[in-house]
């Protein structure tokens, strides 16, 4: 150990930025050089059935992108492959580390990981330094007057817009201290064919907008599937490679509405943290006495875009050819496989889940809880989308349809897997019979 420099470690997960990085911040600021580390985790990868999966490539990305900026400052990303505890115990052993640095990650696994790692660093003598950075409001934050978390959104949200104020949304200014980054040459970053993965060097990532024309008619557009109206920042988000606190401050000028929408991002985070039951289980109990239907050769359908209901098919093919699905149509094809087909809500969150390039446990969760009726502040179980009356209000034209089902006005096209009446009934039917409790 004698010959070895005392260093710190900051560990990247989701927060993959130099700039306005509240764990890399003090990281920088402490007294020891600091190492920047990513570990691809072999935990989550395995379970990666697509070797094509571009969330992965996005991801190796944007490390290429850390690991260039760091070049100027002679430093280098160290990156490892493997299972988080057996790569922390070989760092252990690379290094003499005496505290590591990393954001808060609020899903159940991650919490299972990171007090593992704080087991084994403790075990070591070494510190696990932790902060709050893909937030403005964390776990218990933003509670009830008595202490007890929010369940309903607009009270929680009044609260969190009362609470907002310039010092959480200060930036954290990494770049005065860069010069802290440990110095060495550049590691080659592992390649995603060693892990694995394909390599598609031609594949371009949708560009997202945060222009103050778009967030000002964010009110007006936002619902029109049709048009560049939101964001697309989701998948810059989930992956941290934007700051919310930018973003924050950015739209609390210009767009309350689309700040109510970061604010629904958090209000799901907060749920996750404080009711981990919702990853496997209805939030509501008596949602999960429901019989679904489960019919596999109707839930393929669904996923192929082949129902019969232009406006879910053309969702259904957004989303499988471009990882993206606009949030109304989210909508519509959630309520359509659980109200129509009655198909357990969780199937549709796996094939999300298995699609979106933005997946967001949480937000992924929230949205399908809330379409099927068993979230925390969700559709009640009567309302039922009707797809056609939703193509009216929201894509009169056919102009969304017409790009992703061009086919829909011919023969060829399917009709309908069942009809809009009878789905209906049946749904209030099966939902009636097993709720105990009648909203
Ligand atoms: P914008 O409209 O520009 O909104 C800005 C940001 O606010 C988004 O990027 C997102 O971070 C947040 N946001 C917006 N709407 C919501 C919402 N309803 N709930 C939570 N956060 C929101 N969002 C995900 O990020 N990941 C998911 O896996 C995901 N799954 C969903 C599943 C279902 C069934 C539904 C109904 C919604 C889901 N959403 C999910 C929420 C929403 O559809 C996306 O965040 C949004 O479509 C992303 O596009 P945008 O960046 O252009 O959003």
């Amino acid at each position: 150990m004698a010959d070895k420099l005392t260093i710190n470690i900051q560990w990247f997960r989701r927060d993959l930025r130099l700039q306005d990085n509240a764990a890399l911040y003090q990281a920088l600021k402490s007294e020891n050089p600091v190492l920047p580390l990513f570990i691809f985790d072999t935990s989550i990868l395995d379970k990666l059935e697509d070797k094509d999966d571009k969330r992965v490539l996005f991801i190796h990305r944007e490390l290429q992108n850390i690991q260039n900026q760091l070049r100027e400052y002679g430093s280098t990303l160290d990156v490892r492959y493997g299972n988080p505890v057996d790569v922390w115990k070989q760092l252990i052993n690379d290094y003499k580390i005496e505290a590591v640095f990393t954001n808060h990650d609020y899903e159940p696994y991650a919490k299972e990981r990171d007090e593992a790692i704080k087991n084994l660093l403790a075990q070591n003598g070494i510190a696990f330094n932790t902060f709050k950075d893909q937030v403005i409001f964390e776990k218990s934050e933003v509670v009830k007057d008595d202490g007890r978390p929010y369940t309903i959104y607009t009270p929680y949200s009044k609260k969190w817009m009362a609470k907002l104020n310039d010092s959480y949304i200060k930036p954290y200014p990494t770049e005065k201290y860069f010069h802290n980054f440990s110095k060495s040459r550049p590691n080659k970053i592992i390649s995603l064919k060693e892990m694995g993965f394909d390599e598609d060097m031609n594949y371009v990532f949708p560009t997202y907008s945060i222009d103050s024309n778009l967030l000002i008619n964010y009110g007006e557009t936002r619902d029109i599937p049709s048009i560049n109206g939101t964001s697309k920042i989701s998948l810059q988000l989930r992956f941290g490679t934007v700051s919310i606190r930018k973003l924050v401050s950015h739209s609390k000028e210009i767009s309350f509405k689309w700040l109510n929408e970061l604010c629904w991002r958090e209000f799901y985070m907060m749920i996750i943290w404080h009711f981990p039951h919702v990853v496997k289980s209805s939030f509501k109990p008596q949602y999960d006495k429901i019989i679904w239907r489960n019919k596999e050769a109707e839930f393929k359908k669904w996923c192929e875009g082949k129902t019969g209901y232009p406006i879910v098919d053309a969702g259904m093919r957004e989303l499988n050819q471009t990882g993206f699905m606009h949030n109304r149509v989210r909508m519509i094809v959630a309520s359509f496989l659980t109200k129509h087909l009655l198909i357990d809500w969780r199937w549709g969150e796996a094939y999300f889940a298995s699609k979106l390039l933005d997946f967001e446990l949480s937000s992924n969760n929230g949205g399908w809880q809330w379409a099927a009726g068993c979230g925390c502040d969700a559709a009640p179980y009567f309302r039922i989308f009707n797809p056609y009356e939703q193509t009216k209000k929201f894509d009169p034209q056919f102009k969304y349809i017409r790009k992703w089902v061009p086919e829909f006005e011919d023969f060829s096209y399917p009709s309908p897997l069942v009809d809009h009446k009878l789905a209906r009934e049946r749904c209030l039917e099966t939902y009636k019979k097993y709720l105990i409790v009648v909203e």
